[in-house]
């Protein structure tokens, strides 16, 4: 794949932890799911964090268990805490456990400013980490299933109208070219807004396609707000940082609000973070308004709190690339064989597009998380 070729931002390096060399960075990132629990454990154990392990119902591919696992460190009674989360796309999750086990390995827990905790979710979604894809196992995308289920669901004719063309019944060179063409024409035909909301807005009329919300709340929402709710429900501040990949430059990363930004909670964020915090209700994002995203359930979540919420979003590869990963492996999961030539193939090529697995990219991801998070905990620190 090639790199895009918009500039790639690096930053300070005063703003980063000094005593990182580019080398430690990498090795804090996982190579698959077990390892990523396995070293996000060890991270929490050395740095005596509270943890609590939740047992997902179903297994991984090796038959092994599924666990979201949090870590809390700093204060039980802090009146601030930042939370961070991997894995709410799955697969996405190399980036986020990367950050969240250097955070503690490298010991920046030891620096929070009095008064504030940071509450570590890992591996939200774990059913879709280990099993290499970006949705749950109902193949839901959790970042579109925040919605009431109980009403009517948003309507998406434009992916409706393409769903056979997003998935194809056969997978190969020429399926791919003739859809893709397909999808372009879409495109040209009726603009890139209409073409970013029928696919990427969040779909409810394919239970079987891409970006499909599902129709009730999955596994991963429910512990998400479970957890939300048990360990921050009486904390007056709180922050949390999604960690995505997959939009915008390599190995930039963007900060996505995706709520109202007509409110005192998206100034102070721009406040504490800069005016890098970009709004998909002003369209200064990469990315583009979406259904049942997680950040106002989140806030419902914690009615007691004010919930400053942003999304940590990746650059990897150019978005035709990552899409056709998207597309591969949803039909390898509808049509096609996991343990075959072509379904090992696919999945190392969704891999690659959601996590490009060089030093180059981890250093930029890590040196921007660090930023970032520390932000946020002295943004929280003030409050
Ligand atoms: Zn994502």
């Amino acid at each position: 794949m090639r790199r895009p070729t918009r500039g790639v931002k690096r930053l300070d390096s005063a703003a980063c932890a000094g005593q990182n060399t580019p080398m430690s960075v990498s090795r804090h990132f996982p190579a698959d799911y077990r390892e990523a629990r396995a070293k996000f454990l060890a991270a929490a154990a050395s740095a005596g964090a509270l943890t609590e392990a939740i047992q997902h119902p179903l297994r991984g591919p090796h038959g092994e268990k599924l666990f979201t696992d949090v870590a809390w460190t700093g204060p039980r009674d802090a009146r601030a805490a930042l939370v961070t989360i991997s894995a709410t796309h799955g697969v996405e999750g190399y980036c986020g456990t990367g950050c969240q086990v250097a955070w503690l390995e490298e010991g920046l827990h030891r620096d929070l400013p009095k008064g504030v905790a940071v509450l570590a979710i890992h591996a939200i979604n774990p059913h879709g980490y280990a099993w290499t894809r970006r949705v749950t196992e109902d193949n839901v995308d959790l970042n579109r299933n925040f919605i009431d289920h109980a009403r009517p669901h948003p309507v998406n004719a434009g992916y409706a109208s393409l769903a056979e063309v997003v998935t194809p019944p056969a997978w190969n060179p020429t399926t791919i070219a003739g859809t893709t063409r397909a999808l372009d024409a879409y495109r040209a035909q009726q603009g890139e807004a209409a073409y970013k909301a029928a696919i990427f807005s969040g779909q409810f009329v394919d239970p079987h396609g891409i970006f499909f919300g599902g129709y009730a709340a999955t596994w991963s929402n429910r512990t998400l707000l479970a957890v939300l709710r048990r360990y921050l429900s009486n904390i007056p501040h709180v922050g949390v940082i999604d960690y995505h990949t997959g939009l915008g430059p390599y190995g930039h990363g963007e900060l996505i609000y995706g709520l109202p930004a007509d409110t005192g909670l998206f100034r102070r964020m721009q406040d504490w973070l800069g005016n890098e915090v970009k709004s998909t209700d002003l369209g200064t994002s990469a990315a583009q308004p979406i259904n049942g995203m997680n950040q106002a359930a989140m806030v419902q979540a914690l009615p007691r709190s004010q919930v400053h919420v942003v999304a940590l979003e990746y650059g990897t590869w150019e978005p035709p690339a990552v899409l056709n990963s998207l597309r591969a492996d949803n039909w390898l999961h509808k049509h096609g064989e996991l343990d075959s030539e072509q379904g090992r193939a696919i999945k190392a090529e969704i891999r690659h597009a959601l996590y490009p697995d060089a030093d180059d990219w981890r250093n930029l991801v890590w040196e921007r998380a660090v930023q970032i998070n520390r932000g946020m905990i002295n943004g929280l620190a003030r409050a």
